[in-house]
Formats: structure tokens, C-alpha cells, sequence
């Protein structure tokens, strides 16, 4: 599904070089280096303030951490997403509020997330899924009604950039009152470990923030917040700082392979291309069809698999399916139930070529003709 061994290949002396400098400063734990790629993060996304912390799962703890919620107080995410999201709010001990998705974009649907609201909703997390922001301007209104915070999820969405009905163009998790990143070795902006980071515009959330992922200190040796130990690791920023500057190529071949795989694939009457929102761009950190027949998906898997090709179940069930995360209704959530037995992430990355994308789509078509 990636090639992080190609990837490297291209940068190797880059990377070896930020790789010797860490090693040889002995600085490890936060420092020139991490200041460095939070200082280059900040200027890409245009955004006031970007915190690393130790991965994408602590970005979402620490952000909810910071918005001072009472147990019981409710947050809403998305019922289709990785377990990420939904497991920070029930280890905060806040109630989730799961909400079905949109069936074309797999991304949060607005309208159910209103029929689910009550007095004690306090925030949001939209997710951002396989790399295509949701609707942030349903969002945005949704959440000033109801007076909600949003934390975006752009674990698989760094770079990717929305415009809002007036017009803005924004990076995603730069929108809300606070934005997550994962980066993860298989995410757009991979690092060679875990690694993550929270975007905010406001600076006492900034501020606040900072203190929590690092055990809640607002200066040496004084604990203002409970907090928790989430650092970006020195060698991980060096890294990332080299990776940062090509993010933007590596979306865009990305965004290509797609493009490609569209034009072939949007033939096969069996199956559905990922649909595009008009309001983001795409930086296709899956490339996910949907089967529409869902019993052919297995057989297609098993024929696909014996040709040589991977592919991936980017969300084989719904949250609420999960035995810490059972609800007592199903009401609302057809479209989340229907689209984890449809979809079938390809391969997709930044290494891939065409001949690799003909070739995969040229089988799918022939697993259907003969089907
Ligand atoms: C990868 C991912 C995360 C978690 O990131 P980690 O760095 O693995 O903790 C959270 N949310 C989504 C949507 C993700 O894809």
C-alpha cells in the first residue's frame, strides 16, 4: 500500500545528513530541532500556532484535554473513522456522541449530527477522511449555533486546503478552534516513528496546549494543568522538517495517481470512484472505491491479492460495533453500516507510477467481466 523504502531512497542523503546532526548534538528531547519543524509547520500551514507532540491519538487527547470538559459533557465524531477519535473522548470520560456520515464523501453528515445535538454537547470533531476535508461550513455553522468547539482530525488531510462560502482558502485543521495531525510513517507526512501535532489560531489555547503535553507545566518544576508526556522526538523533527518541504510533491503525485485511477475506473459500472467535494482539495491518503455490491467484495480482494495487488478495508465496521464504544440505538446510522461492508482502499502513494495504476485498474475490470 506505500513505499516508505522508495520514498527514502530519493532523500537518503537529506535525511542521513538531519539523521548524524540530531545524533551528534545529543539534543534528543525537544530543542533547536523541534523548535525548527514546529517553526516550518507554522509558516506552511499559516497558521499562529503549531504544538508536536508524540502522535496523532495524544493530538486529540491533548486538544479535548484543553477545552477544561465536565464528565458527561458530550462530543460528537463521526461513526465511520480509525478508533483514534473515538477513544480520547471515552478516556476523558466524556460521553461520544457518534454521527453518521455522508455516503459519497464518507465524511461527517451535518444532518445527522443535528438530530443528535442536546444541551449537553459541547464539542465536535469533524474528520477529515482519506484526505479530503469534510464539509467545514456546515460545521463551522453547526458549531456556532450550538456554541461547540471544533477540533478537526487532519491526520489524513495535512495539506489539503478548503474554501469557505466567503471565499477563504484555509488549510485543514487550521479551521476550527483547533486541528490535529498524525505522522504517522503512513500518513501524507510520514516520520520514521510516531509523531503528531496541534494547530490552533488561538493563543491561549496555544498556551494551554503546550503546558498539558508536557505534564501540565507552565514553567520548570510548576504543574498549572494536569497533563501528560507527549513530545515529538528530536530525530522525528529533523526528519520531518527534510520530508516537509516535499509534501506538497508528494500530495500532488498522489492526487494524480488518482486522477488516473478515476479516468479508468469510472467505467466499471460495479464500482464507485471516490467522490470529490467541491469545496477541498484532495490529497488521497487512501484512494478508497466502493463496491457496490458488497458480496463481491471479498471475491474481489482474494482476486486482486492473487494478482499480486494489496489493498485495504479503511473502516472494515463502524465504531458503535466496538464493545467499549456500544450504543443503545442504531437510529441514523445507515449510511456508516452500509459503507463499511462497500469500501476497498487501493494502493496509493508517492512512489507509485501509471503502469502500476493500469495495471490495477485493468484487473478490477477484468475480475468484473468475468463476474
Ligand atoms: C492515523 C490517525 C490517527 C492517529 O494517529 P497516530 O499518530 O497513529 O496516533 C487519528 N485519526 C485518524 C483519522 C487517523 O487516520
Amino acid at each position: 500500500m506505500v513505499d516508505l523504502k522508495g520514498q527514502y531512497k530519493k532523500i537518503n542523503n537529506e535525511i542521513d545528513e538531519a539523521i548524524s546532526k540530531v545524533v551528534k548534538s545529543t539534543n534528543f528531547i525537544n530543542g533547536p530541532y523541534v523548535e525548527e519543524f514546529s517553526k516550518s509547520l507554522t509558516d506552511y500551514l499559516k497558521v499562529d500556532f503549531v504544538i508536536p507532540c508524540a502522535n496523532g491519538t495524544d493530538a486529540l487527547q491533548i486538544s479535548l484535554m484543553a477545552l477544561d470538559l465536565k464528565k458527561g459533557d458530550e462530543v460528537m465524531c463521526p461513526n465511520f473513522t480509525f478508533i483514534s477519535t473515538a477513544e480520547v473522548i471515552k478516556l476523558l470520560n466524556l460521553k461520544i456522541v457518534l454521527v453518521d456520515i455522508d455516503k459519497d464523501t464518507f465524511n461527517l453528515d451535518i444532518n445527522c449530527a443535528r438530530k443528535l445535538i442536546s444541551e449537553k454537547t459541547r464539542a465536535i470533531i469533524p474528520v477529515h477522511l482519506f484526505g479530503q476535508c469534510a464539509n467545514m461550513d456546515d460545521v463551522l455553522s453547526f458549531a456556532k449555533d450550538n456554541n461547540l468547539y471544533v477540533i478537526e482530525d487532519s491526520a489524513q488531510s495535512l495539506g489539503a486546503s478548503y474554501t469557505l462560502k466567503n471565499g477563504k482558502t484555509l488549510f485543514s485543521g487550521t479551521i476550527g478552534d483547533i486541528g490535529t495531525t498524525s505522522f504517522y510513517p503512513s500518513k501524507n507526512l510520514g516520520a520514521y516513528g510516531d509523531g503528531g501535532a496541534i494547530m490552533t489560531n488561538n493563543s491561549d489555547l496555544a498556551r494551554k496546549i503546550k503546558c498539558i503535553s508536557n505534564h501540565g507545566s507552565i514553567s520548570s518544576y510548576n504543574y498549572e494543568y494536569l497533563g501528560v508526556n507527549s513530545r515529538l522526538d528530536a530525530l522525528q523533527a529533523a526528519i520531518l522538517n527534510v520530508k516537509l518541504k516535499y509534501l506538497d510533491n508528494y500530495n500532488l503525485h498522489r492526487l494524480n495517481i488518482a486522477n488516473c485511477y478515476d479516468k479508468l475506473l469510472v467505467s466499471c459500472d460495479e464500482i464507485s470512484i471516490p467522490v470529490r467535494f467541491k469545496q477541498s482539495t484532495h490529497i488521497f491518503n487512501q484512494y478508497t472505491i466502493k463496491v457496490k455490491n458488497k458480496l463481491h467484495r471479498d471475491s474481489l480482494i482474494n482476486f486482486l491479492k492473487s494478482k499480486g495487488i494489496s489493498t485495504k478495508i479503511y473502516y472494515p465496521k463502524p465504531i458503535h460495533s466496538y464493545f467499549p464504544y456500544r450504543i443503545k440505538s442504531l437510529k441514523f446510522m445507515e449510511n456508516t453500516i452500509d459503507i463499511c461492508q462497500k469500501v476497498l482502499s487501493l494502493p496509493i502513494h508517492s512512489e507509485m507510477d501509471l503502469k502500476t495504476v493500469n495495471y490495477i485498474s485493468d484487473k478490477i475490470k477484468s475480475f468484473f467481466n468475468k463476474n
